[in-house]
């Protein structure tokens, strides 16, 4: 009885599927891009750690985007170690005049520093601070090899987000967006930008953050509604919850219309426990259809 029930509700749910829309994006192939990046270790600049998850990331863009751009330069930073700092640029129909950005950070943080981590000598592993939006893009980037956009996309990677003190050491944080929006990508800027930050948190729940709604209200509207209309209004609440400091002020202040999804209500932030068994496929599924759908919604 039990196994009919799921049977036609497993039914109901490819006829939907196959009415509404057509699912292009792997969740599961994503969660192996966690898998990876955790594999190489925390992703901290100047690690070589830091360096294998930068050819990496290179070599995978290469195969997939139409053209990309690589940022290198030198950080300097309060302390005054030299950081050396890489940001992607992976870019689908560059020609484009109508484009989306997506972007997320690639670097993972040296300190453990949350107020409830057990050990802040330790850093953290970044399977979903770090990992999952790195997975997301690479994700829509597999899609978007497989079946070309209409409108331009470009999917940046930003370093040194999460270097240092939010507090005490603002310039040692946010250092890509901040180096890319004095350095955009040549051409129009985009219609919008949506940076993913914490998103594959196996209890996944993805509140409207404060500067955002401040920022770009209509953006957050329509991702919101995209959710929605994927079924998905149960993980993308409504509601706003929480106000952070994260990469997309970056580029609001460049004056790129630009907001944050991020589940903020995730324990193991900041500690030593942001490790691969906290996330999962079926989040990054839920995440990953909603920016494929965003790209095509703009193409119709
Ligand atoms: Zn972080």
């Amino acid at each position: 009885m039990r196994r009919h029930c799921l049977l036609a509700v497993m039914l109901l749910a490819a006829c939907r599927d196959t009415t509404s829309h057509v699912r292009e994006f792997d969740g599961p192939a994503a969660f192996r891009y966690i898998e990876t990046q955790v594999g190489f270790g925390p992703r901290i600049p100047g690690t070589e750690a830091h360096r294998r998850a930068a050819r990496w990331l290179d070599s995978l863009l290469r195969q997939r985007a139409d053209t990309v751009i690589v940022q290198s330069w030198t950080h300097v930073t309060a302390a005054g170690d030299s950081l050396p700092l890489t940001n992607f640029v992976a870019r689908f129909r560059p020609g484009a005049a109508k484009r989306l950005l997506f972007l997320a950070h690639w670097d993972s943080r040296p300190t453990a520093d949350s107020p409830t981590s057990p050990d802040s000598t330790k850093p953290v592993p970044g399977a979903n601070d770090g990992g999952s939006g790195v997975a997301t893009l690479l994700g829509v980037a597999d899609v978007l090899k497989r079946t070309p956009p209409s409108i331009g996309v470009d999917l940046l990677f930003v370093d040194g987000e999460d270097y240092g003190d939010f507090t005490k050491t603002p310039k040692d944080v946010l250092i890509g967006s901040r180096y890319y929006a004095a350095h955009p990508a040549p051409g129009p800027q985009p219609l919008y930008a949506v940076l993913f930050d914490l998103v594959a948190d196996k209890d996944l729940q993805i509140f409207e953050e404060g500067n955002s709604l401040v920022g770009a209200p209509e953006v957050v509207e329509l991702v919101w509604n995209t959710a929605k209309d994927l079924g998905y209004a149960g993980t993308f609440e409504a509601t706003p919850k929480h106000t952070l400091i994260d990469d997309h002020l970056e580029l609001q202040k460049a004056g790129i219309r630009a907001i944050d999804v991020v589940d903020f209500d995730y324990p193991s932030w900041h500690t030593k426990d942001d490790t691969i068994d906290k996330v999962s496929a079926a989040s990054l599924q839920i995440v990953g259809d909603v920016a494929v759908a965003l790209v095509r919604r703009e193409g119709e």
